[in-house]
């Protein structure tokens, strides 16, 4: 009959190969790398634990692979959590715990009299990891599950690092040991942890990637604001309370191109959206040289008072690589949208009141004309 290790050996190896590969295809993500170093190492320990019992070598293998395959794991959850710190207290006292398991096995010290000090390595390894998950500050579903199976997994070890020297007597043997029901069921329990562990970490990683490649897809590369499409879908459900909707342009800005060049004016286009974003509205570069920004519950008038204030911080605007005289100026349209009505409307009449900013000399601000009745209060 095949035996329980080499089953979970070859699940093991099926992993690390999977996770390599997708390191691999991703371009080598730090996280997925410790991932992946975490189930290479996690197979040779698994291989060396069926012959833990008749080699010494594998003994001491084990004893160093433990919290090693621990500590790549906290790294990966390291990665993926964005965290800069590394706690280095807790590598050191790791180290150290596992070479003194080492050399106290290598100087004939029993099993029984020794296993408390190897239990509490791995424990520490662990704990790196229960505290950084504890110290994020958000938590999803993912992080609270990851965070149950590690209490789960480091309180098996300081189950049988406390437990152990009490219940077996002084000269009994890893082989006894593992016959036992205390050594089976927590073989079983830090087993099934691992395999859940490493499943949420992936399903984490998973769900990094498609947050990033969704938010990348919804954003303008150049300014970082939301774009054309991702903007209207926004302002489509912007509409339960009322509001105003503000769009504008900069002036002559195929000017500054043909005379500073177009990277100077991809530095414009960045300061004003910058404007934008700082105005704490939703904003979105809805065209090349044309924004929009939603002011949910603000009447026209007071979205007019917005829109002033941001036309005379652009006019104000001191730019570097520009020669200190240019100033650069954009035209407003303002129009507001009732109560649970769908803002694309109001879109298109500040539009028209945009082009008769335009049409009054630019740098100015113009209210979509007739303005509608708004109810809701000025904030
Ligand atoms: P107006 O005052 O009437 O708005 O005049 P304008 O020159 O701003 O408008 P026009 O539509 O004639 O020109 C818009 C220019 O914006 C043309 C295009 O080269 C420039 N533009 C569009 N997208 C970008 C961009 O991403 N970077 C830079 N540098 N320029 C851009
Ligand atoms: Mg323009
Ligand atoms: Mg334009």
């Amino acid at each position: 009959m095949i035996s329980l290790y080499w089953v979970a050996t070859g699940g093991f190896a099926f992993l690390s190969l999977l996770c390599f590969c997708v390191f691999i295809g991703m371009r080598r993500m730090t996280s997925l790398g410790w991932l992946a170093a975490t189930m290479v190492l996690g197979t040779i320990e698994t291989l060396f634990l069926a012959e833990m019992d008749t080699s010494a070598t594998s003994s001491v293998v084990v004893t160093m692979l433990t919290p090693l395959v621990y500590l790549c794991f906290a790294q990966a959850v390291r990665a993926v959590l964005n965290q800069r710190h590394q706690n280095w207290p807790i590598y050191g006292a790791v180290l150290a715990l596992s070479i003194g398991s080492v050399v106290l096995k290598l100087t004939g010290v029993p099993f029984v009299s020794r296993t408390s000090v190897f239990q509490l390595a791995c424990a520490l390894a662990v704990l790196d990891i229960v505290q950084r998950l504890y110290v994020h500050r958000v938590r999803g579903g993912l992080e609270w599950a990851l965070l149950a199976v590690m209490v789960v997994m480091m309180g098996v070890y300081v189950f049988r690092g406390v437990t152990y020297p009490f219940i077996y007597p002084m000269g009994t043997e890893y082989s006894a040991i593992r016959a036992g029901g205390a050594e089976r069921m927590t073989l079983t329990i830090s087993a099934l942890c691992s395999v859940v562990a490493v499943f949420v970490l992936l399903a984490q990683i998973i769900n990094g990637v498609i947050v990033t490649y969704r938010l990348r897809s919804e954003s303008d590369s150049l300014t970082g604001l939301l774009n054309h499409q991702a903007f209207y879908r926004v302002a489509s459900r912007a509409g339960k309370t009322g509001g105003s909707v503000v769009v504008c342009d900069l002036d002559y800005f195929k000017s500054i191109n043909d005379r500073f060049g177009h990277q100077a004016g991809d530095v414009a286009l960045c300061a004003f959206a910058d404007l934008l974003q700082a105005s704490g509205y939703q904003a979105g570069r809805v065209g090349g040289e044309e924004f929009a920004l939603i002011v949910p519950g603000l009447s026209p008038m007071a979205a007019k008072i917005e829109a002033e204030r941001l036309r005379k911080r652009l006019s104000d605007l001191d730019l570097a690589d520009m020669p200190g005289d240019l100033r650069i100026t954009a035209s407003f349209g303002v129009a507001g949208y009732e109560p649970g009505e769908e803002p694309r409307q109001a879109f298109s009449r500040a539009d028209a009141a945009l082009y008769r900013a335009k049409a009054q000399g630019r740098n100015t601000v113009v209210v979509s004309e007739p303005a509608p009745e708004q109810k809701v209060a000025a904030a």
